[in-house]
């Protein structure tokens, strides 16, 4: 029988993906990989290759880098094994020995020697890891990467991400087991908060982090070991159950079933999984409106459909059975209510409805502003909708080549130059945009415009779309554009990820890529146009 062995990503993912992969029943799926899922894996791929080239050129003592040797299971076990007997102070790309007794396998990116002995794990993730509201994460560096070189950062916190600290206890667990673990379980997770000077960041990893749900006291806060040991046995159980499976009358039943969730739109297993629930679902029609453990409480509750949820007061259900196994999720009134809404507007074949007429200001000039900022973060595009006399006129103040302070700047300059004139010309003038990023962006560049073209009187169309619109795609532009006043973008494939792969097409001197770019720049303030056209129609 096929051995149990998961990898380091099992315990934070779901574990029916778990059950599929187990049970020799389930139909292998032949899906190619979800194309927003492939940019997030690039995008991982692409930072943890700048990392590992920066770091060997600092030639520190006992560094080892490993990763040509995968591919060859046997043989990267064996160099990584002689490696942390030999004491290498950090080594990159290794494959511990499969934990067979406690069903692991896995290759952390990089082990990093305790000078008290043994090693901790630690991985490389291109997110955020630190928080700037908060201060005293314990950060090294890659010159001197080592728990013990780790001194308090006095402008960041560390981010608790559970999904990243339960992958370094899976790691951590896997050192137990080769009796190659440092004295105290910590990790450390590489962010890319700062793109020239990365840091590591630890964690404890057994200091209480996680509100849970418990069955004795309702809620419970549990370290990431703790949490990291609740979610693996279980899917070592599940898991179990599967693969003793054979398709025959008295087959064990699976541990868990389907259940539509966020993390289905990019699963490989979906075909044969979530997309067999019944359309009536309210898991499968929903998706990620509540999480898997919400949709479980509903469940308990007798609610199955999108017709129950639909005719359900929340109130009650959380004072009920519900609410008793959901304690733990602070915003659980707030979200179930949204579902409640969502599976209202489902259950009348409706993904949006306006709830009452917005009162959205209007000028002889209207500006419509969206802009496109790269993989670091410097804006390159500014696009400008002005439109009079009911006619419309895209321009744009498009630079892909930015790459220093002063190229933004001038690049900005330019924009909020033209706002300025356009509020000379015609004080008479609005500009409207559909979320933060362009007032905050626009303020790092004084001096700013006065008067109607200052961002400090541009005008939020997010918010008056939250307060009278109803919706189960969300209020993004392009659910509210699509399914409100049926807005169309151009490209068959717009998206935040995609226009960076174009960005650095362009900045290559690709201009179609360049062009796509701007095409999809005007698609969006001409959609930010008409959903300020439909909020004001009767
Ligand atoms: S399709 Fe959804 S329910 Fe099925 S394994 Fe994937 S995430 Fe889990």
């Amino acid at each position: 029988m096929r051995p149990i062995l998961l990898g380091g990503y099992a315990a934070k993912s779901c574990p029916r993906a778990v059950h599929n992969d187990y049970d020799p029943t389930v139909p292998r799926p032949v899906l190619p990989v979800a194309p927003e899922l492939q940019a997030l894996y690039d995008t991982g791929v692409d930072f943890e290759t700048e990392i590992l080239t920066a770091w060997p050129a600092l030639a520190l003592p006992g560094y080892v880098d490993l990763r040509d040797l995968d591919g060859d299971k046997r043989v990267h076990i064996g160099a990584t094994v002689g490696a942390m007997r030999a004491g290498a102070a950090v080594i990159v790309g290794g494959r511990l020995p499969d934990d067979v007794a406690g069903g692991r396998t896995g290759k952390p990116d990089i082990l990093l020697r305790d000078t008290g002995g043994g090693y901790h794990p630690a991985d490389i993730k291109a997110h955020h890891v630190l928080d700037r509201k908060y201060d005293n994460a314990l950060a090294s560096t890659l010159k001197a990467p080592s728990f013990e070189d780790a001194v308090p950062l006095p402008d960041g916190g560390a981010r608790q991400r559970e999904e990243d600290l339960l992958q370094l206890a899976h790691y951590w667990r896997m050192l137990e087991a080769c009796g190659h673990q440092a004295t105290h379980p910590r990790g450390a997770i590489c962010g890319d908060d700062r793109p020239g000077d990365p840091l590591l960041v630890w964690y404890d990893l057994t200091a209480p982090a996680f509100r849970t749900f418990s069955r004795t006291t309702g809620v419970a806060t549990r370290s990431a070991l703790e949490r990291y040991d609740h979610e693996h046995g279980f899917r070592r159980r599940v898991a179990d159950v599967a693969r003793h499976r054979t398709g025959a009358a008295g087959d064990p039943l699976p541990l868990v079933d389907p259940i539509g969730q966020a993390e289905c739109a990019t699963c490989r297993w979906s075909p044969v999984c979530v997309d067999t629930l019944p359309g009536t679902d309210v898991s499968a029609v929903l998706r990620g409106a509540l999480s898997a453990r919400e949709y479980l409480a509903l469940r308990a509750a007798g609610v199955h459909t999108v017709t129950d949820l639909a005719g359900s007061d929340p109130e009650n259900l959380l004072t009920g059975m519900y609410g008793a196994e959901v304690p733990h999720l602070r915003t659980r009134a707030f979200r179930l209510r949204k579902a409640v809404t969502a599976a209202r507007l489902a259950a009348a074949g409706l993904i949006v409805r306006r709830r009452e007429r917005a009162d959205v200001p209007r000028a002889a000039v209207e500006v419509d502003i969206d802009i496109e900022w790269g993989a670091d973060d410097r804006v390159y595009l500014w696009g400008l909708l002005i439109t009079s006399n009911g006619a419309s006129r895209y321009e744009s103040f498009f630079d892909p080549r930015v790459t220093t302070d002063r190229d933004e700047e001038l690049l900005a300059r330019r924009c909020l130059d033209r706002l300025t004139g356009l509020a000379a010309e015609t004080p008479d003038l609005l500009v409207f945009h559909y979320g933060t990023p362009e007032p905050r962006q626009a303020r790092r560049f004084p001096p700013l415009p006065s008067g109607p073209a200052g961002p400090d009187r541009w005008i939020d169309l997010l918010p008056l779309v939250r307060a009278t619109v109803d919706s189960r795609a969300g209020h993004g532009l392009k659910a509210m554009a699509t399914h409100g006043p049926g807005h169309t973008w151009r490209d068959p494939d717009p998206g935040g990820l995609q226009s960076q792969s174009w960005h650095a097409a362009a900045r290559q001197g690709d201009r179609a890529a360049a062009t796509r770019l701007l095409t999809y720049n005007e698609d969006d303030v001409r959609a930010t146009l008409a959903v300020r056209t439909w909020l004001r129609s009767a």
